[in-house]
């Protein structure tokens, strides 16, 4: 009981004391789900039927369109290394294995999506900091899933 008030209270100092690093907190926090279903929801409101993490294609694409031969990724612009300001951001403790390891997430996010192509499917990435604009988002999707 003690201990769990002692959390709560850290927790309340560090959102007062860096809101900044609380908002990171958040962003981590969300990472997997919900830019994802931003773009899930958006897609169902526009029509489309779709299945998740289709194990069997290369990098088990987030939302997948059977019949479209289509594979959407949604990507974290930290861990896939979008060329943007928060996949520019690089960590100040142990930089160089993060830039490794987000550099070869990126050569094997190209690598799946050759494979993808290989086998006779288009891919997507839709990546997070793209999100935000619904209305550009939108006109992705629809273009891609013609
Ligand atoms: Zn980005």
């Amino acid at each position: 009981m003690q201990q769990l008030k002692l959390e709560a209270v850290t927790k309340t100092e560090i959102k007062q004391t860096d809101p900044r690093r609380s908002k990171i907190m958040r962003a981590v926090k969300a990472t997997d789900t919900g830019p994802e279903l931003i773009v899930r929801r958006l897609l169902y409101s526009l029509g489309y039927r779709y299945r998740l993490h289709r194990k069997d294609l290369p990098g088990n694409p987030d939302i997948v369109f059977p019949g479209r031969k289509a594979a959407i990724f949604v990507h974290g612009c930290f861990w896939h290394g979008h060329s943007c300001k928060r996949g520019a951001r690089v960590p100040k403790t142990n930089t160089e294995y993060w830039t490794e390891k987000i550099r070869r997430n990126a050569e094997r996010d190209k690598i799946n999506i050759g494979k993808l192509e290989a086998l006779g499917w288009k891919a997507l990435i839709v990546w997070e900091c793209r999100i935000k604009g619904t209305q550009q988002l939108q006109n992705n999707l629809t273009r891609f899933l013609v």
